[in-house]
């Protein structure tokens, strides 16, 4: 069969593999000019680094698998990370349980709440089953008490979700707690997180040189603008105004790009992509002369306009990066947000006194680059009930296939799980295949 696959984030190259493996010539689109999609890079210093903060726990065995198989292992660091919480103008460390007791911005009473409520939820494994139908602000208020919500989780869940908080499912929360606490070596109470060193594009970058050796092809700033039906079945694409004939094609994109290259959708089909709603992941990457805090993951329970301050060379050596100290400024927007119209210098401007909180002594001169990032698909809402939003890879029209990150649940998007669609979805359209060869064989 000839194979179309729209799209050369993680999962469409894991489908493509797994396609060319069982004997099928795959032909794969990429709007941009190189392969990645989120985990897309760009050069600070001389090293390549995720656009998007990057990281993996131990929990993510199909990265580790894919790092190993393309002989990258030996690059693959594991390291403890320094966490903490920003609130009421103090850091707070989060490292470790005796961590949770120090952080004296709420009284000790709600801290032994926020301990036990996290303690229960990672000894939880049938977190699906038990928490569908309810909402994280209802089940962790009245787990915490409103005090530990405000200072701790209520802030998360608006820094990420914004006017859809309270809407977002207990599943997401559980799962996110659940395998936290999973990411732990050799029983420690400390957490480690991997990271591979000269950024993960080092594996996919890999990986899609090995499709190209075997055969594939990759077509880079080529959108497809269209997926082209005749009597039902998906019979190619156009892309450049040229038409490309395939006998299966596989979109990789968000919902709301499927909707718009794919009208020929069935009604109810397209009904399940609308009622998943995307926040929009925003990115300001400072690459400054100093540190800014001390920490990687300072997580933010203040009023900032922005949700997370990761900084990166506090994980990862400045010395790799030209001496570069790398600070992330992460936020999740509603489509339509006035900072999605801004460029790196007017977003900086605007974050200013949010980072001027962090670290009173920061000077604009302490700025040797900027940039900013945004991607429309950053972040599904996880809703209630979000089994019954989860579309089908089988789409309703024959030979079109859907993996995007909608399809991950209960746990939180990850390059782990799209590799892990990208394989079942390339294994899907095989079977489908090898059935209507195996009926065609029989004269059915
Ligand atoms: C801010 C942020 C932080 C993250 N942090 C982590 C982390 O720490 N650890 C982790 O494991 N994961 C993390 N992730 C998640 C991870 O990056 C994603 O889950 C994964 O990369 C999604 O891969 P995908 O292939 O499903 O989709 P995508 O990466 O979105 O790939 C889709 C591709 O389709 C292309 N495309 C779109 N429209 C068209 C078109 N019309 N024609 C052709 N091509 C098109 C896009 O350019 C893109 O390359 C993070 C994501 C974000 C946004």
């Amino acid at each position: 069969m000839k194979v179309g696959v729209v799209g050369a984030g993680v999962a469409g190259l894991a489908a493509a593999k797994v396609l060319q493996e069982a004997g099928h010539e795959v032909t794969i689109f990429e709007g941009r000019s190189e392969v990645g999609g989120q985990v897309v890079t760009f050069p600070v210093g001389g090293e390549e680094l995720e656009c998007f903060y990057h990281h993996i726990f131990t929990s993510d065995t199909t990265v580790i698998r894919y790092i190993e198989e393309l002989g990258l292992g030996r690059h693959l660091r594991w390291i403890e990370p320094r966490n903490a919480h920003f609130v009421r103008g103090r850091m707070y460390p989060f490292v470790t349980p005796i961590d949770l007791l120090r952080f004296t911005a709420i009284p000790l009473t709600s801290r032994i709440r926020l301990g036990l409520a996290a303690l229960w939820l990672r000894r939880r494994a049938d977190g699906l089953a038990r928490y569908e139908g309810v909402t994280a602000r209802e089940w962790m208020l009245r787990a915490v008490g409103q005090e530990a919500f405000d200072a701790f989780w209520g802030p998360l869940l608006k820094g990420k979700f914004a006017d859809q908080a309270d809407q977002v499912g207990m599943v997401w929360l559980w799962n996110k707690i659940y395998l936290r606490f999973a990411s732990r070596k050799g029983g420690s109470s400390k957490e480690v997180l991997g990271y591979l060193e000269g950024s993960f594009k080092r594996y996919y970058r890999a990986l899609a040189d090995r499709l190209e050796d075997r055969g594939a092809a990759i077509l880079l700033d080529t959108p497809v603008e269209q997926v082209a039906v005749e009597a039902g079945r998906a019979v190619g694409l156009r892309a450049g105004g040229t038409f490309h004939p395939f006998d299966a094609v596989l979109l990789t994109v968000p919902n709301v790009i499927a909707l718009s290259i794919a009208p020929d959708l069935p009604a109810d089909y397209r009904e399940i992509l609308q009622r998943v709603r995307y926040q929009w992941a925003t990115c300001l990457v400072l690459a400054l002369d100093r540190p800014l805090t001390p920490y990687y993951w300072l997580s933010i329970g203040d009023d900032l306009p922005f949700v997370a301050c990761i900084e990166h060379t506090n994980f990862m050596p400045a010395e790799r990066y030209g001496g570069n100290h790398v600070v992330y400024l992460s936020n999740y927007t509603a489509p339509g947000h006035p900072v999605l119209q801004m460029d790196a210098h007017q977003v900086f401007e605007h974050y200013l006194t949010g980072i001027r909180r962090l670290n009173p002594r920061f000077d604009r001169s302490w700025v040797r680059e900027m940039w900013f990032f945004k991607d429309p698909g950053g972040q599904p809402v996880i809703t209630t009930h979000y089994s019954r939003s989860i579309p089908e890879m089988r789409t309703g029209i024959q030979g079109l296939y859907l993996s995007n990150t909608t399809q991950v649940y209960p746990e939180d998007r990850g390059q782990n799980y799209s590799l892990l669609l990208g394989e079942k979805v390339g294994r899907l359209i095989h079977e489908d295949a090898a059935r209507v060869a195996a009926s065609r064989g029989a004269g059915i």
